[in-house]
């Protein structure tokens, strides 16, 4: 029996891509760049669906449904994670695609954008079933993947094992190791130092670099909402607590957890590792995540996912600056709302940029096959977040412009220039 439920809803979630577009031709109109070159930038280069069954552990095979795009090649190899969730479909991988574009571009790394993933809610499989998904969509995904052309990372619902079968599958089908063909798996196949705690390390430096400008100095008397529990959410909480910021509110996907006192992360860590979620854990007061977004606090981290806060609720988020750990997280009007009430973004290009930056590092040090101790990896990636920071700043100033579509100014201009120095084949 074939059974249909994991096949990609089309009418779901058009909305990232409309915003990334929204986003971008705000940006582009302030650059003296030719119509054509913006309206190419606009289109992802290259779109890959495809359609595998896996083997269910009752014998039955399913059908699932996958993507790879390749939003630009222009700086390099495209980069960007592969992710593992119901609410995939083709229109938010182009927008993440896109998005990885101009992130890789403001950060100064010789890459350009992509992003993949598969409909599937990975907790609905188990171990067995996960492992055989993932070396049947690597597989497929070989045409199109290569460490000189394209090289994935985990994203939502994907982690570092998901990262060492793709890594296994490639290499098994090429003949040979190849620890380049992926970032952010485990250290002991050539994974990096640091890759794990990277994004959630690097949300909290441009909270840190933003506070600075706000001249909020002391860190225990800021306090910090968290939206997500993943990779991101986890370890910007971590870092956060370890600077001695006060995490005040975190939630996953089955609500939150509000205590104003200050929340004990390593304690809450110990507690979701254990039961699997952060529900029931008895320090903090339950919220749901709608509630959680407009919690009393100082700084708003949504690291979840897209169009989190939208018209309906923008108007009641009490945060001054918000820094989005997730990619896309503010709608446009959202972002108008926030913006009239001089409330600070930190945008996801910008704040989120730790991953993809140690997921660089990652890959050179495969390349040399040469790796860097972890002192090493924070140093150049601390240097690497604040750069790239100031560079969003003064760009926010040139233009007279709000960070995001300073970010987006910056970026895409990088990208522009190195197009019009390539010239148009043929
Ligand atoms: N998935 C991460 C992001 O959205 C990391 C991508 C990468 O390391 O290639 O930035």
């Amino acid at each position: 029996m074939v059974a249909a439920y994991n096949m990609p809803i089309q009418t779901h979630n058009t909305n990232a891509y409309d915003t990334a577009l929204a986003q971008f031709d705000r940006a582009v109109r302030y650059l003296p760049i030719p119509d054509g070159v913006a309206e190419f930038l606009r289109y992802p280069r290259r779109e890959f669906t495809v359609n595998f069954p896996v083997k269910r552990d009752d014998g039955n095979l399913e059908m699932f449904t996958g993507y790879r795009v390749h939003h630009s090649t222009i700086l390099g190899p495209s980069k960007g994670g592969i992710r593992y969730s119901l609410a995939v479909d083709m229109n938010e991988i182009r927008a993440l695609a896109m998005w990885m574009s101009w992130k890789c571009a403001l950060a100064g790394l010789p890459f350009g954008g992509a992003k993949g993933g598969v409909v599937v809610d990975p907790r609905t499989l188990s171990p067995h079933e996960l492992e055989a998904l993932t070396r049947r969509f690597a597989a497929e995904l070989i045409p199109v993947i290569s460490p000189h052309a394209d090289i994935p990372a985990p994203d939502m619902g994907t982690n570092a094992q998901t990262m060492a079968w793709m890594m296994d599958t490639y290499s098994m089908t090429v003949g040979y190791s190849v620890p380049a063909i992926v970032t952010g798996k485990p250290v002991n196949i050539g994974g990096s130092l640091g890759r794990n705690e990277a994004t959630g390390h690097g949300v909290i430096t441009a909270m840190t670099e933003a506070l600075k400008r706000k001249n909020s100095s002391d860190a225990g008397s800021v306090r910090v909402v968290i939206q997500g529990f993943g990779n991101v959410g986890s370890n910007a909480a971590a870092r956060a607590a370890e600077l001695g910021f006060t995490v005040v509110g975190a939630s996953d996907v089955f609500g939150g957890i509000y205590n104003p006192n200050g929340l004990d992360i390593r304690a809450l860590q110990a507690y979701v590792a254990d039961s699997g979620d952060l529900r029931g854990y008895a320090e903090g007061e339950l919220v749901t995540n709608e509630e959680l977004l407009t919690l009393p606090c100082d700084v708003l981290i949504p690291a979840a996912m897209e169009g989190q806060l939208t018209r309906e609720n923008a108007n009641k988020v009490k945060a001054s600056l918000i820094v989005e750990g997730a990619n896309g997280p503010t709608t446009p009007e959202a972002d108008d709302i926030l913006n009239d009430r001089g409330v600070t973004i930190v945008p996801d290009i910008l704040a989120n940029a730790g991953g993809v930056i140690v997921s660089y590092f990652e890959w050179v040090q495969d390349l040399q096959a040469f790796f860097w101790d972890e002192d090493e990896i924070f140093r150049q990636l601390n240097r690497a977040m604040i750069r790239t920071y100031e560079a969003t700043e003064r760009t926010a100033e040139e233009y007279d412009v709000n960070l995001r579509t300073a970010a987006q100014i910056f970026a895409i201009k990088r990208v522009a220039d190195a197009l019009m120095t390539r010239g148009f084949y043929p």
